[in-house]
């Protein structure tokens, strides 16, 4: 349904790149930037497993806590209704929110796991991408992010606004205005399309 594009945009100088090669492009990218004390900026890649065309880059400074990794992807991708989120570093082996981003991520190589909602749970994966000597960054900072993909109304192949929350477990229900306000499950059940990889699921309405 998705023409999925796998490109995304430089937050930090607007370049537009492909997945891959934007790693290399936000670690240049950072370190060139001029002014200001400079400090370790470790890189970090977040995805979900199941859907590749959602992707962010994120700058983290020295003293950023799991805990604000988690508020950043709260408010970037997840948050709908307050729900609970931890951090994994394998099964079963939970990583403190206390714990600085840069002692349990600061190694190449290094993944952790997250889950956010235990009941309609979106999962995604952290994964080090580089660290840098860069112009010191906010605690955590959106450097690099997916472009919103496209999806076309199951009915006519506009292009769709809303997606129905039912019909999204199933990997469809996208349509356009017209269609989502004839569209049989109700209307208590649309949420908006959203650049998120939380679109459809529980009451997930967009970034706030
Ligand atoms: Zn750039
Ligand atoms: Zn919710
Ligand atoms: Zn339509
Ligand atoms: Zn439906």
């Amino acid at each position: 349904m998705a023409r999925q594009s796998s490109f995304g945009v430089c937050a930090l100088c607007g370049a537009r790149a492909g997945k891959v090669a934007m790693g290399r492009h936000v670690r240049a990218c950072l370190s060139e930037r001029s002014g200001g004390a400079r400090s370790r900026v470790l890189l970090v890649r977040v995805q979900p497993p199941g859907a590749p065309m959602f992707w962010l880059d994120v700058a983290v400074g020295p003293t950023a806590k799991l805990k604000d990794l988690d508020g950043l992807l709260r408010r970037v991708w997840l948050e709908c209704c307050g729900h609970l989120s931890e951090f994994y570093r394998g099964p079963r082996n939970r990583a403190p929110m206390n714990r600085t981003v840069h002692e349990v991520l600061g190694t190449p190589g290094t993944r952790l796991g997250y889950v956010y909602d235990f009941g309609s749970s979106t999962e995604l994966i952290v994964s080090h991408a580089g660290v840098v000597e860069a112009t010191s960054v906010a605690k955590v900072q959106v450097v690099a992010r997916n472009e919103a993909p496209r999806w076309s109304c199951e009915v006519c192949g506009q292009a769709a606004t809303t997606l129905c929350a039912e019909c999204a477990k199933a990997d469809g229900g996208f349509y356009c205005a017209k269609h989502a306000s004839k569209h049989e499950c109700g209307e208590e059940l649309l949420r908006p399309v959203a650049n998120s990889p939380r679109m459809g699921v529980c009451g997930y309405a967009g970034e706030a």
